[in-house]
């Protein structure tokens, strides 16, 4: 097989890319191992109770600006639905705390909600004023220089408090960052703080259709309409250049791919797995065996009755505890509610704890964390279970990464790398996914001579947050 351009890996990344560019004029192959597209955020449909769910339950914002602009392309951005009155509904014990954006100038938006929470006082919101500085005034500079510590050593040098570390940080940075405090770095948990506190509004929002029809069936469709190739089942064992340029690549029954251009749109562990012995000790890829997989285990139960009438809420972060976020897809998915009980999806995030516990702990786990959160759950059975354990989520944003995270360009010339590890200044996410193979796709058209511009750059700060960060800034 030949083509201009390849694309290893038909995930978000793969896929986007692979959409930006169908009326480039090239000629574009997509190569993907699995039997179905989607990657990480693949779904399938459950063949006890015919319903499609995903590997385990996503969220987007209304700050996925590269996201929302795919699914604009795709003809889906009206799939998402957005939580509305609040932001996010944290839960510990019995007790709720509404986190809602207030009319105030960022970053006191935030401040009217952390007051209400039970158990936090004015010291601990105060204690905060240090790192709440730093994130307004932050530049990328500093990201990468705050990145050689972790979360956990900043907070506590900077003075916040243990009670405020352990309630909010620690459930923001397992949330968003997928590892916990003293396994983060400092710069990406401040990067994500510094958006959190500079916008005046964002929301969360979900897909009321599963993932594959919200992304893969419409980029397939989009794909195949312009006379792409994509071709399932078919592992790339090999990345092979000759002086310096790629030339094509090996397929695991012995099949090549050549192309002017790869674009190997998969996680760090499988990039290593189809690198040249020699190019191991060339940067980038010298680094790209550290970063470390975030697991997760996804629960999925279908409840013999509707439970409320909640679209999500996440735990307070606690070790003992196994899951943190959770979401109702019958008050989701369109059509749901009617057809079905509640049917909750939760995530483990970080997930060793769950190593050495079976399906039916999980679930019986899982079961009485819903219950703590919503007594008609014990009066309710459990009529089916999914448990899916996922090795890989996300690669961990641990000390040091956010200096390891590859650029778009390599230097094998023709070769190109994606995915929501690679450096995009986001956190690894679906909008990281999007942001990187639409830097891959600008980086071919520019080599084709006829430069396009598709990155969205991130909001700026605003508000007081905005002042800050403009006299302050580095
Ligand atoms: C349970 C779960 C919950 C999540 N929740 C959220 C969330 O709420 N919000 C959010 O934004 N993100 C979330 N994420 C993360 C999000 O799914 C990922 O960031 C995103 O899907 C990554 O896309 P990608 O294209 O970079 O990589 P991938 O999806 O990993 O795509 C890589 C593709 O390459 C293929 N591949 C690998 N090796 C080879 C090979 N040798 N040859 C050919 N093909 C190969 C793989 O099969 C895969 O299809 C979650 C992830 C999981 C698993």
């Amino acid at each position: 097989m030949q083509f201009d351009i390849v694309i290893v890996g038909g995930g978000i990344a793969g896929l986007a890319c692979a959409v930006a560019l169908r009326d480039s004029g090239l000629q574009v192959g997509v190569v993907e191992a699995s039997s179905t597209l989607g990657g990480r955020a693949c779904s399938w449909t459950d063949r006890h109770s015919g319903d499609d769910v995903d590997l385990g339950p996503h969220i987007i914002l209304t700050e996925y600006r590269n996201m929302l602009a795919f699914l604009e392309l795709l003809g889906t951005r009206d799939r998402i639905v957005w939580e509305t009155g609040r932001l996010l509904r944290l839960r510990e014990g019995q007790h709720v705390t509404d986190m809602r954006l207030h009319a105030l100038s960022p970053p006191l938006h935030l401040m009217p909600s952390f007051a209400t929470a039970e158990r936090i006082g004015w010291a601990d919101i105060l204690s905060c004023r240090r790192v709440l500085c730093m994130a307004m005034r932050l530049t990328e500079a500093q990201v990468r220089r705050l990145d050689r510590k972790s979360a956990l050593e900043l907070l506590r040098h900077c003075g916040v408090t243990s009670h405020f570390i352990e309630w909010f940080w620690a459930t923001a940075c397992i949330s968003v960052l997928n590892v916990p405090l003293e396994r983060c770095s400092a710069g990406a948990l401040m990067r994500v703080f510094a958006q959190l506190v500079g916008l005046k509004e964002y929301a969360i929002g979900f897909a009321d259709v599963a993932l594959a029809e919200l992304f893969v069936s419409p980029a397939i469709r989009k794909l195949e309409r312009a006379g792409s190739v994509i071709h399932l089942d078919a592992r790339v064992v090999r990345m092979v250049a000759e002086n310096g340029r790629f030339q094509y690549i090996a397929l695991e029954g012995g099949e090549r791919v050549a192309a002017r251009i790869c674009v190997a749109a998969v996680t760090p562990q499988s990039l290593m797995s189809m690198l040249p012995d020699g190019w191991r000790q060339m940067r980038p890829f010298m680094s790209v065996g550290g970063f470390e997989p975030s697991p997760y285990v996804s629960c999925y139960l279908w409840f013999d009755r509707k439970l409320g009438d909640e679209r999500f809420w996440a735990r307070i972060w606690n070790p003992a505890d196994l899951n943190t976020d959770f979401y109702d897809l019958s008050n989701i998915r369109c059509g749901w509610s009617d057809r079905h009980g509640s049917v909750i999806a939760s995530n483990i995030i970080y997930s060793h704890r769950a190593d050495s516990l079976s399906d039916e702990q999980i679930v019986a786990t899982t079961v009485r964390e819903i219950q703590q959160a919503l007594p008609a759950a014990e009066r309710a059975s459990v009529r089916h279970a999914v448990v899916n354990r996922i090795p890989m989520a996300i690669p961990c944003p641990t000390p040091g990464s956010e200096r390891n995270r590859p650029a778009t360009r390599t230097p094998i010339e023709g070769l190109l790398l994606a995915g929501d590890w690679t450096d995009t200044a986001l956190p690894a996410s679906m909008e990281s996914a999007v942001h990187s193979g639409w830097a891959a796709a600008e980086a071919i058209f520019r080599w084709q001579g006829a430069p396009r511009s598709l990155v969205l750059p991130k909001r700026a700060p605003e508000g007081i947050a905005g002042w800050v960060h403009r006299h302050g800034a580095g």
